[in-house]
């Protein structure tokens, strides 16, 4: 039997692991966890399963998507997506706002749709309870639901995969994910009027790209939790801005020890950034380009300490994301104030980098004879040409160096392994 069309995209490197396939057809593709490799689809090998990983492929952003959908105005919006209003805030409930990753705008936001009826559930991830290093997807309908909601996790998570509950039910659900989840959703919504109806809103947090469980063990390692502990909780971010990364355990005897929390700028840069997968190196949509509202760090005013209390950088992508931002302002939810339209530039030095990065990356693998994803309509050559010689030789270079490092030429295999 040839490869089916979504096991090619995991075995060329372009999955990013959102989890939109597996949740259009449940019964044909699942996600596993693979250590090493992430969080990737499996796709049953019947010729049902070659048939629902054909029909899949239009719901994935991982392998393409198209930018000339996109109302593009200007230069800020051919950089970073249709940007229509921004700003910087937090939730006005200070718990919601103490255990946000940075300002729990993202949680304060899905606590007013349920509150104003745009939708009776949230769609978003969650650690999960038997292995807080591993995330799962959770439609959550209340207040105490979303309360599992606050926080980035730094690991791999597929909150696409909640196309299938969403299709089978009738309420509306607002979906929060990172931007290659929501790109999915809007290509999926797209395809399907009906899913499209039951998702009124999405909601992206930027991204710099998604650690493996092999870093998480990493992580774990250098908190010093033994490795026959149980593990009941393990935080990246939050309980303050930018929040320190820390785990709780029990011993064999049931008694339970917190770990030292280490600071965010330790743990992202030292220990969990270096295993992103490739796929994540050549994204370009690290804010959300395809989501209603978008929302990350305004490191342009970077906390003092790892602790004080959080802001949120807030986007608006479509009117329809705007006026809920702005209702949910009106109604008490979110304290904010308006910045301009080019604020992603200045607090995101290191994604605007990136972006400029991913052309020549891309360039690199084609004459290498690798298939870089398609984002149709972006303009990824005059971001490149926007960097510094230095930087432009060494997307280029770099990525030849990665490529016969991580030998990249070689097929993805997938194995369930949670170690
Ligand atoms: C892997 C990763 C990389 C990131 N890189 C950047 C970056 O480079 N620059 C930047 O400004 N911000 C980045 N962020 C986002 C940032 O950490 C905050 O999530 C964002 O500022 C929103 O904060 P908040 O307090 O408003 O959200 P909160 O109220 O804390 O809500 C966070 C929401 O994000 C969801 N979520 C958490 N982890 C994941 C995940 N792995 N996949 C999908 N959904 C998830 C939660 O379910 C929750 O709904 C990253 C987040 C992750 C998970
Ligand atoms: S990117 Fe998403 S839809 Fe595409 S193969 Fe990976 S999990 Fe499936
Ligand atoms: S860097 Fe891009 S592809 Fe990777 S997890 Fe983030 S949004 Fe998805």
């Amino acid at each position: 039997m040839t490869k089916d069309p979504i096991t090619s995209i995991v075995a060329c490197n372009l999955c990013t692991g959102c989890g939109a396939c597996a949740g259009s057809f449940p019964d044909f593709i699942k996600m596993v966890d693979d250590p090493e490799n992430g969080r990737r689809p499996v796709v049953k090998q019947t010729r049902a399963g070659h048939e629902a990983s054909r029909a899949a492929v239009a719901t994935c952003a991982g392998a393409s998507t198209n930018w000339t959908e996109l109302p593009i105005r200007d230069e800020i919006d051919a950089a970073w997506g249709p940007v229509l209003s921004a700003w910087e805030g937090w939730a006005t409930d200070p718990e919601t706002r103490y255990r946000g990753s940075s300002g729990g705008a993202v949680t304060a936001l899905s606590q007013f749709a349920l509150s104003n009826g745009l939708a009776s559930g949230v769609a978003h991830v969650a650690a999960r309870s038997d292995d807080p290093r591993l995330n799962e997807t959770v439609i959550s309908r209340d207040a105490e639901g979303l309360r599992r909601a606050p926080g980035s996790r730094y690991a791999q998570a597929s909150p696409a995969e909640a196309i299938h509950e969403i299709s089978a039910g009738t309420e509306p659900v607002v979906l929060v994910g990172k931007p290659c989840d929501v790109a999915s959703i809007h290509k999926a919504t797209a395809a399907d009027a009906s899913l499209a109806a039951r998702i009124p809103l999405t909601i992206a947090i930027f991204c710099a790209g998604a650690p493996t469980l092999v870093a998480t063990n990493a992580l774990l390692d250098r908190l010093s939790v033994p490795k026959n502990a149980r593990l009941t909780e393990l935080r990246y971010r939050g309980e303050g801005w930018p929040g320190l990364m820390q785990a709780v355990w029990q011993d064999n005897t049931g008694q339970e020890h917190t770990s030292e929390g280490i600071s965010y700028a330790e743990g992202w840069g030292k220990i969990l950034q270096s295993s992103r997968r490739w796929r994540c190196r050549v994204c370009a949509d690290h804010t959300g380009a395809f989501a209603d509202i978008s929302v990350g760090d305004p490191w342009h005013a970077p906390p003092k300490g790892d602790t004080e209390a959080g802001q949120s950088l807030i986007v608006a992508r479509t009117a329809r994301g705007r006026a809920f931002i702005e209702a949910a302002m009106e109604a008490g939810f979110l304290v904010a104030e308006k910045r301009s339209r080019d604020v992603i530039a200045q607090a995101q030095p290191n994604l605007s980098a990136t972006n400029g990065a991913v052309w020549g990356r891309r360039i690199a693998m084609r004459v290498l004879g690798l298939s870089p994803p398609e984002d149709r309509g972006q303009r990824l050559f005059s971001l490149w040409l926007g960097l510094p010689n230095k930087q432009k030789l060494q997307s280029v270079l770099g990525t030849w160096k990665r490529v016969l490092r991580d030998r990249l030429w070689r097929d993805v295999a997938i194995t369930e392994r949670v170690q």
